[in-house]
C-alpha cells in the first residue's frame, strides 16, 4: 500500500513537472516557424525578434511563432503562467545563409517610382496589407495543414537579397513559383479571406489567407482572385489564378507566409503538425 502511495506521489511529482516544461518544436533557425507548448501557459512573449511581440496561446498551451530573417544569435522568451508567476528563456538561433538575387528587365518605375500617381498607389498597398496582416482572426484552422498552392518551379527563395535593375531593394518576403498564366491557386491551408485587393502598384492582385492564432498566407501577382473577403476557405479551394501583375517579369505566384506580421519561410507550413520537439531548459 504505501509502495503504490508512493508511486502515485512521484507520478503525481512527474506529472507536475511535465505540466510546466517549455517544449519547442521546430528548428530555431532565422526565417523558420516554430512552436511552443507549455500547459497552463497564458502569454507567450518573444523579445528581440526585431521587435516584441505577445503570442496568441491555444487552451491546449500551443503557441506558434516566426522567427525574423534578420532574427539575433540570441532571443529572449518570457512564459506568463495561470498562477501568475513568469519563467524566462534564452533562445539561440541559427544563422541563414540568404542568396542575393539580381533580378533585370524591370519597368524602372517600377523600381524606383517617383509620380504622385505612383506613390499614391503605393499609400493605398501599405494601408490595405498593413491593415490585413495586423488583425488576427480567432480560432486555429492551421491544424488541418497546408499544402504548396501552384506546382511549379522556384524562381525565387524567400529572404533573398534583391538586386532590381542593380538597385539594391528589399529581401524577398515571400517565395515565387513560376507557373502559366491562368493556372489555377489553391488555397494552402483552411481560414477565412482578409483581404482580396485589385491592382496594387507592387503585390497586383492579392489574396491573403488568415489561418488563427496570427498565421496568415500571402498569394500576390494574381491574374484574377476567384474570392471575396470574408470568404471562408478550405485547403485546396481554388482561390485565384497565376498571373504577372504588379511588379513581376514573369508570370508566377508569390506565395508568402506571416505570423503576427513576421514573414517566414512559407514551406515551414508543410510540418506544422510534424516538426520535432524538444523540452528546453529555463535561465537561470
Ligand atoms: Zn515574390
Amino acid at each position: 500500500m504505501r509502495f503504490r502511495a508512493i508511486c502515485l506521489t512521484i507520478y503525481s511529482l512527474l506529472w507536475a513537472l511535465n505540466a510546466s516544461a517549455l517544449e519547442v518544436c521546430g528548428e530555431l533557425k532565422q526565417g523558420e516557424l516554430i512552436l511552443f507548448k507549455q500547459i497552463g501557459a497564458q502569454k507567450i512573449i518573444l523579445r528581440n525578434n526585431l521587435n516584441t511581440k505577445e503570442y496568441a496561446v491555444a487552451s491546449d498551451g500551443v503557441v506558434l511563432a516566426a522567427l525574423h530573417r534578420d532574427a539575433p544569435d540570441l532571443m529572449n522568451l518570457e512564459v506568463l503562467s495561470d498562477n501568475a508567476a513568469i519563467t524566462r528563456y534564452t533562445l539561440p538561433i541559427t544563422r541563414t545563409v540568404w542568396d542575393i538575387q539580381r533580378i533585370n528587365g524591370v519597368t524602372q518605375s517600377k523600381v524606383t517610382p517617383t509620380s504622385a500617381a505612383d506613390l499614391k498607389e503605393i499609400k493605398r498597398e501599405q494601408r490595405d496589407l498593413g491593415r490585413a496582416i495586423t488583425n488576427y482572426e480567432s480560432g486555429d484552422a492551421w491544424r488541418e495543414g497546408f499544402i504548396v498552392p501552384v506546382d511549379g518551379k522556384i524562381s525565387g527563395n524567400f529572404g533573398n537579397q534583391r538586386i532590381f535593375n542593380g538597385i539594391p531593394k528589399n529581401s524577398h518576403s515571400g517565395i515565387d513559383i513560376a507557373a502559366l498564366e491562368g493556372t489555377a491557386v489553391k488555397a494552402s491551408g483552411d481560414g477565412k479571406v482578409i483581404l482580396s485587393g485589385n491592382d496594387y502598384f507592387y503585390t497586383g492582385n492579392m489574396v491573403i489567407i488568415d489561418h488563427g492564432q496570427g498565421l496568415q498566407t500571402i498569394y500576390a501577382h494574381l491574374k484574377e482572385a476567384k474570392v471575396k473577403e470574408g470568404d471562408r476557405v478550405k485547403k485546396g479551394d481554388i482561390i485565384g489564378l497565376v498571373g504577372k501583375t504588379g511588379r513581376a517579369t514573369g508570370s508566377h505566384l508569390h506565395w508568402g507566409a506571416s505570423l503576427n506580421n513576421v514573414r517566414f519561410r512559407p514551406h515551414a507550413l508543410l510540418e506544422i503538425n510534424k516538426k520535432k520537439c524538444r523540452i528546453i531548459e529555463e535561465k537561470h
